[in-house]
């Protein structure tokens, strides 16, 4: 089964064997009786092994073509996990812009075990080669990133990691599965929030992992289950759930930013616009080859950054709130918000400005989400 609007659907396992229902149950169990001493079911405990969870696991697999997935019970949890497997002395190679808080994790929780970490522009190909030490474990990296949008070249920094023996890690929360999959550009391991799209509903914290690795699988398995942090399954089935939907939410999403982007790209009180599928966009031919689709995000700075508070206060639709991926908009201010955790001299040389906004552009009609914005835009011009 190759087409992911299919596999949204059927993939991973999508019904329950045992009664045929068509959802899988949510089985809200702890423990399983055992058939003799010594001699458990499929399940023995949930924090090793949970049907429901397990569906969701085997899901993210599917769709992103990896032996095996793993489901947490958040992004960070999930990324941390994943992180685990690094030991005191190894270095990772962050890109510059990375989640603020998984900039935080690395930098204040990693390097208490001994982790070393540099920041590097990943799309400054030669600025990678020269990061490499003897010790450098991994790459890691989100494309699209947050909140810059900046896309970075999945193969070709792949191959770079692997000519140095090193692994990446790729979070593709911004893209997710149905337009872009990692691993069969080179990545070792592939990473999501599945709070934003995969949920796609805001109503679930959750983190997804897969692997095409045996060994990467394995380690990651061994870590799940040492540290605990799975996804419980009534929110696994939530997650399950919101993916069934997501061909249909990523073409709306992006179908929608587009228009957005465009409309913002000619207002004069607008500075910048970073939108993957603009032209204008510096990732916008890399984005076109390894991507299907330009996906939801939206970054942009005003001419007048004094009026960022007004227009952000502003709007109907657009609710003033972190996270993303859901089907309402939303619209945050990084350098307050989301990417807070980020120190603002490391924020201003990634080129995160205080005044920076960013929109996660929802499936709602997109005629009012224009008029929202064109009534904030009039409402700011009023005040100038
Ligand atoms: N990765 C990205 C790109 C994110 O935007 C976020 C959260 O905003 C995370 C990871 C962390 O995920 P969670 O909030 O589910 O822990």
């Amino acid at each position: 089964m190759s087409n992911l609007k299919t596999k949204v659907i059927h993939g991973g396992i999508s019904t329950d064997e045992t009664t045929g229902a068509v959802s899988v149950p949510i089985y809200q169990t702890s423990t399983y009786g055992q058939n003799g001493l010594g001699q458990p079911k499929a399940y023995e405990y949930s924090r090793s092994g949970n049907p429901t969870r397990d569906a969701l696991e085997h899901l993210i697999a599917d769709l992103e073509g990896g032996v095996r997935g793993f489901a947490f019970g958040s992004g960070l949890a999930g990324i941390h996990t994943v992180l685990s497997m690094f030991k005191s002395g190894d270095h990772l190679i962050l890109a510059d812009d990375v989640y603020g808080g998984t900039f935080r994790l690395v930098d204040k929780v990693l390097t208490k075990v001994g982790i070393t970490y540099d920041l590097v522009d990943l799309s400054d190909l030669s600025a990678l080669t020269a990061a490499f030490k003897a010790e450098t474990v991994a790459v890691y990296f989100e494309t699209p990133s947050n909140p810059l949008l900046k896309i970075l070249d999945i193969k070709a920094i792949s191959d770079i990691a692997k000519a140095h023996k090193a692994i990446t890690l790729v979070d593709n929360t911004f893209a997710t599965p149905y337009f872009q999959r990692p691993l069969d550009l080179g990545a070792d391991v592939v990473l999501h929030s599945g709070t934003k799209y995969l949920g796609g509903h805001s109503d679930v914290v959750s983190g997804l992992v897969t692997t095409n690795s045996e060994d990467l699988a394995e380690q990651i398995a061994f870590l799940q289950n040492s540290i605990g942090g799975v996804l419980g399954p009534n929110d696994s089935w939530l997650v399950q759930r919101g993916i069934k939907t997501l061909a249909l939410r990523m073409e709306a999403h992006a179908k929608n930013a587009q228009a957005i982007a465009e409309y913002l790209e000619q207002s004069n009180q607008v500075a910048k616009v970073f939108y993957p599928g603009l032209e204008s966009h510096a990732g916008y031919q890399i984005a076109k080859s390894q991507m299907d689709g330009f996906g939801g995000m939206i970054s942009f700075e005003l001419s007048d950054d004094s009026k960022v508070k007004t227009f952000v206060e502003s709007l109907k639709y657009f609710t003033l709130a972190e996270s993303l991926g859901g089907v309402e908009s939303l619209i945050e201010v990084p350098s307050v918000m989301t990417h807070a955790s980020i120190p603002k001299n490391l924020r201003e040389k990634a080129g995160i400005k205080d005044g920076l906004i960013r929109l996660s552009v929802g499936v709602e009609d997109i005629s009012d989400l224009l008029a929202d914005l064109q009534a904030a835009f009039d409402k700011i011009g009023a005040n100038a």
